[in-house]
């Protein structure tokens, strides 16, 4: 394993969790107003997802193609992304003139589970927009030239990311470990040593499979004139451009491994950082109640007043913090994290993580704990709903996620609904199990007291 051996630094927690929502794009469930999403697909399976509103006269474009890294093939890890940096570079050049010329805002993005293109754009350039996006689908034109400059470009995007961050280096081998997948796509960036050896052909062939009409979802928000339109242009720029046979993802190991501990020393470590991961369990899939409700849950046990973080970080004094999070739809399944950063980790730290975890199994939240989160992500919401970037973003990742529009648009309904003994029911059936993975990260030449 390629991280064996390496050095690994102090848990930084922002560090970690800012990795993971690149990484995972865990779900956030905004408490929403209502949306009213219309949707429609081509005869060549490409689905067109569509929010009308009408604040500005701009539309966001978004095109989610649904083959993150967990599509990578065993050692090959970091084709996706790899092939994200291609597309841009590659169609670069004239689409990206004109997004200049436009004053568009435009980015990419990979996860686990998709690569995403976006553009803002005033509403009358939507449809070049779709142009652009169409031909870059049907062909692209791969140089060696700018597949070379590109791997420069992604070895040092890996370096700074991971390779000088410790943070990023525990977060590869945490995950790595907790899912037995120590080669292939967990990392998204890839390793580096794979990265090196990947080849024109790899990203030829990665594109010839997954950038298919019936392997990707559109999503335009914004000020369109209104459905009939963007089935007019989608089915002009897109309606031609054949469907093709992907393979499912292998899997590659990457299941749940049984029970284990790892720690990780370094020399550059002044405090001790010790995190426990939660299986959640396969029956949730994709029941959105079970994920909203866990959702809540942790919302609630992340708050500085409830009991959990008020008895570990003051009353106790044992930790600088405590925070905990849901990574959803992680391969097959979901895990919650808890993350305890403390000045020492001693049995008697991890001990008091075990005593707080039974007397919250015991005494749950109340109604009360409920209502203070619920109207948080409702105020959350509130001051980002006219930004159709956040907006998009949020519809996007739920749609690549595989949710339906209908369970997306009715959120927020679910969410206000869900009681305090639904939670409780989801606390005691996740921590009530033990911890699948428990990671140190701890000073060199510190033993554990
Ligand atoms: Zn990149």
């Amino acid at each position: 394993m390629k991280l064996a051996g390496k050095r690994l630094g102090p848990r930084n927690t922002k560090l970690w969790h800012a990795a993971l929502t690149v990484v995972l794009m865990s779900l956030s469930f905004a408490s929403a107003a209502s949306y009213k999403l219309a949707t429609f697909s081509l005869k060549n399976g490409l689905r067109v997802v569509c929010l009308r509103k009408k604040t500005s006269p701009i539309v966001s474009f978004s095109i989610w193609y649904r083959c993150g890294s967990m599509c990578d093939r065993l050692g090959k890890s970091g084709v996706a992304h790899y092939l994200e940096h291609m597309v841009c570079a590659s169609a670069g050049g004239e689409f990206k003139d004109f997004l200049e010329k436009v004053g568009a805002d435009h980015n990419a993005l990979t996860s686990l589970r998709s690569i995403c293109f976006y553009e803002i754009v005033p509403m009358e350039y939507l449809e070049t927009v779709f142009g652009y996006e169409a031909r870059r689908m049907a062909e692209l034109d791969m140089q060696e030239k700018v597949f070379l400059s590109e791997k420069g470009a992604i070895l040092e995007e890996r370096r700074m990311t991971h390779d000088s961050s410790p943070a990023g280096e525990l977060y590869e081998a945490t995950v790595a470990n907790a899912f037995n997948r120590h080669i292939g796509g967990i990392s998204v960036l890839g390793w580096e040593s794979e990265i090196k050896d990947l080849q024109l052909q790899d990203l030829r062939d990665f594109y010839d499979e997954w950038f298919a009409p019936n392997n990707a979802i559109i999503l335009v928000v914004g000020d369109f004139p209104d459905v009939e339109y963007l089935k007019k242009i989608a089915e002009k720029h897109f309606g031609a451009i054949k469907e093709k046979v992907q393979q499912p993802p292998a899997e590659n190991g990457a299941r749940p491994s049984l029970f284990k501990e790892i720690t990780l020393a370094s020399s550059k470590n002044s405090s001790w950082n010790v995190e426990y991961i939660y299986h959640v369990p396969t029956t949730y899939g994709n029941d959105i109640r079970k994920n909203i409700g866990l959702e809540l849950l942790i919302s609630v046990l992340n708050q500085p007043d409830f009991f959990l973080r008020k008895t570990m970080e003051h009353h106790l004094n044992i930790a600088h913090s405590v925070v905990l999070a849901y990574l959803a739809k992680y391969f097959q399944f979901d895990v919650v994290s808890i993350d305890i950063c403390c000045s020492s980790i001693n049995n008697n730290s991890e001990n008091v993580w075990n005593y707080l975890r039974k007397k919250l199994l015991n005494i749950g939240l109340t109604k009360g704990d409920l209502d203070v989160v619920k109207s948080q992500r409702q105020l959350a919401f509130a001051h980002k709903e006219d930004n159709i970037a956040h907006i998009s973003m949020h519809i996007g990742q739920m749609l690549s996620l595989g949710y339906k529009p209908e369970d997306i648009q009715s959120m927020d309904d679910i969410l206000q609904s869900i009681r305090p003994e639904e939670c409780n029911e989801i606390l005691r059936e996740i921590f009530s199990q033990e911890p699948v993975l428990i990671s140190r990260s701890v000073p060199k030449d510190h033993d554990r007291d």
